[in-house]
This record gives structure tokens, C-alpha cells and sequence, in this order.
């Protein structure tokens, strides 16, 4: 089923134009193989190393900007100057809401199907209401998780 997904972005990739490079294909395989994760670039990068495959830092983050831009990777923001990455499973979706532990740090996909229909009626009554076409919107919030908050007690 991952090799799959993985083949279908490839595909997705080169019918949209874009060069398949061997480091770009590396990352696509990382992405992919790791696709329920909230990596960061550094994540990405260790991945990359266990591989044994000679990438650098810098060329991993150019990549993952890349694909980002191209609406395969979603950028979700931890705080002022954090961000972790996830693939973009359901394309569908103007935004995928997660919840940010500010304790452990932890990425949460408040993804089910229930959240993501009142998010989405919500989207629509906004847009009907103000006369607004929403081009993109992100769904982020902070707060303490249930095992930070069992453990504070
Ligand atoms: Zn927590
Ligand atoms: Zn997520």
C-alpha cells in the first residue's frame, strides 16, 4: 500500500511537470514510508542518513519547501519557530485540523469524520456569509494533551 501512495505521488510529480531527481525521489520514499508522522526537517534528514544516502541538510530542506509548495507536504506550525511536515492524504480537505501539546511537544490529527464536517459546513457558512472565496486556511490548536494534564495533577 506504501509503495503505492509512493508511486502515485511520483506519478502526480512528473505529470505536473516536475524533475524526478534521485534526492527527490529519496524524500518522496521517506515521506511516504513515515506518512502518519509530524517530522521535522531534522527527522526527515536523520531518516535520510539511516539510509546511507549522501544528502546534505540543506538540500533536504530546499526539497521539503519544494514539495510543500506543491501541496504534497503539509506544513503544520509548533510554535514561533517550529514546523513539522505530514503527506497530504486527503486532498479534499481545504485544511486538516491537529491539536499541539505546548507540554510534550506532541502533533495530534484531529482528522475524524465528524470534525471534519462541522469544520467544513463552518468553512462554507464563512465564505456564504462575507462573500469570500477561501483559498487556504490552517486549523492549529494549543493547548495540554490528557497525558500532560493527568500528569500535572
Ligand atoms: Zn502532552
Ligand atoms: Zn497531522
Amino acid at each position: 500500500m506504501l509503495k503505492n501512495t509512493s508511486s502515485k505521488i511520483m506519478q502526480k510529480f512528473t505529470t505536473d511537470g516536475h524533475r524526478l531527481t534521485a534526492q527527490r525521489r529519496i524524500i518522496l520514499e521517506i515521506i511516504t514510508a513515515h506518512a502518519h508522522e509530524h517530522m521535522t526537517i531534522n527527522d526527515i534528514y536523520k531518516y535520510a542518513l539511516e539510509n546511507n544516502d549522501n544528502i546534505s541538510l540543506i538540500t533536504v530542506y530546499r526539497i521539503v519547501n519544494f514539495l510543500t509548495k506543491n501541496n504534497i507536504l503539509r506544513r503544520v506550525q509548533i510554535d514561533s519557530n517550529h514546523y513539522c511536515y505530514e503527506l497530504i492524504e486527503h486532498s479534499n480537505l481545504m485544511s486538516y485540523p491537529h491539536f499541539i501539546c505546548q507540554k510534550c511537544g506532541k502533533v495530534f490529527d484531529l482528522g475524524d469524520e465528524d470534525t471534519i464536517k462541522k469544520l467544513s459546513a463552518c468553512e462554507q457558512k464563512i465564505a456564504a456569509t462575507y462573500h469570500f472565496k477561501i483559498k487556504y486556511s490552517e486549523i492549529l490548536y494549543y493547548g495540554l494533551c490528557k497525558n500532560c494534564l493527568d500528569t500535572e495533577e
